[in-house]
């Protein structure tokens, strides 16, 4: 794998995918290049080295895998917020906004406790759908929610700025028109 001075060079864009007219963002090459996992994670931390995060949060599917390197990083704990039906113990949910209606998401009940301060990862923000669930359910039980961060915005669908008017800062490493 060639070494990439550019973070944004290790993702690749997959075009009609999921479907025609999408331009996908794969970040599993930015994930299978060594270097750029690292410093992609190095950076995202930044600006909390140091800072006092209780829990990271990580939205399924691939904010897990970025998540749990933030996690490690910062010394925290990591909670997931899965899809609805995966969760064994006593959950909350949320419903938020998919492009063609809506679905649920949950967090174990206890996963998080009143009070705790949380930093919420995913890969890729885009209408911010998704993230907005999850800074509701997280606020639902009590957390402050510090910060979001996401490897890529897609900063023409707005969900960067939706996360900002509702109190939550938002850092991400690169963006895509
Ligand atoms: P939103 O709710 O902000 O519209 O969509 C963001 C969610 O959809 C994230 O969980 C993200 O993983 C996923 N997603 C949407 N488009 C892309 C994309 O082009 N690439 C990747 N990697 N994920 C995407």
């Amino acid at each position: 794998t060639p070494i990439s001075t550019n973070l944004i060079d290790a993702v690749r864009t997959i075009p009609d995918y999921p479907k025609p007219g999408v331009m996908f963002r794969d970040i599993t090459t930015l994930l299978g290049n060594a270097r750029a996992f690292r410093r992609t994670v190095d950076e995202l931390v930044q600006p909390w080295a140091g800072a006092k995060i209780d829990k990271v949060a990580g939205i399924e599917a691939r904010g897990f895998i970025v998540g749990g390197a933030v996690a490690h990083q910062l010394s925290a704990g990591f909670v997931p917020i899965r899809k609805k039906g995966k969760l064994p113990h006593q959950t909350v949910r949320m419903a938020y906004a998919l492009e063609y209606g809506q679905d649920e998401m949950e967090m174990h009940v206890d996963a998080v406790h009143a009070g705790e301060r949380v930093l919420l990862v995913d890969d890729l923000i885009a209408t911010g759908g998704t993230a907005e669930g999850a800074v509701k359910l997280l606020r639902q039980i009590g957390a402050i929610v510090e910060a979001a961060c996401f490897i890529v915005d897609l900063p023409e669908l707005g969900g960067a700025e939706k996360l900002r008017a509702m109190g939550v800062p938002v850092r991400t490493l690169m963006s895509f028109e």
